[in-house]
């Protein structure tokens, strides 16, 4: 089982990853749903992979901004991550999708910080959306791999005794 293991950011860090996720999100491929995703990802070596969703004619050929990250991160030789940030155009935190979530848990501790930002990043403090709970700087939802895929089944899972 992975340890319990309490990952923390730093400020200047999640900054970068931020603005990483941000700049990853130009280089979106998405004609079809218009619907342009970056990602970015912090080894724990301090490399920062870019990701953006990748989409096709053959719709089911797409593959999000997260997926890209992670696939060009272990295929360039990174397989361990301090945090991951995702960002769309829409104003609110938006989430990975059930395939991506799955996909993450493969490489990633359970409470590895996941930083959902807003379009519009930074939110003003008055923002009603910045307000919600969750939220930290920026209008950012700080969350978890455990908290968006309770449950989960991962690679530890292959290793236990079966009849
Ligand atoms: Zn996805």
């Amino acid at each position: 089982m992975s340890a319990a293991r309490a990952w923390t950011l730093s400020l200047e860090d999640r900054a970068t990853l931020i603005k990483a996720a941000i700049e990853a999100k130009e280089t979106t491929y998405s004609p079809y749903s218009k619907f342009p995703v970056g990602a970015a990802l912090l080894t724990t070596d301090g490399k920062i992979i870019k990701g953006a969703n990748v989409e096709n004619a053959s719709y089911g050929g797409t593959i999000c901004a997260e997926r890209t990250a992670l696939v060009k991160a272990v295929t360039e030789g990174s397989r361990s991550f301090v945090a991951l940030a995702v960002t769309s155009n829409v104003n609110a935190a938006i989430s990975p999708c059930g395939i991506c979530r799955q996909v993450i848990r493969e490489f990633c501790v359970l409470d590895m910080p996941i930083l959902l930002v807003p379009g519009d990043y930074p939110k003003q403090p008055d923002d009603p959306e910045a307000k919600k709970p969750g939220m930290t700087e920026g209008g950012v939802l700080e969350t978890t791999l455990d908290v968006l895929l309770p449950h989960s089944f991962g690679p530890e899972h292959l290793e236990l005794p079966r009849n």
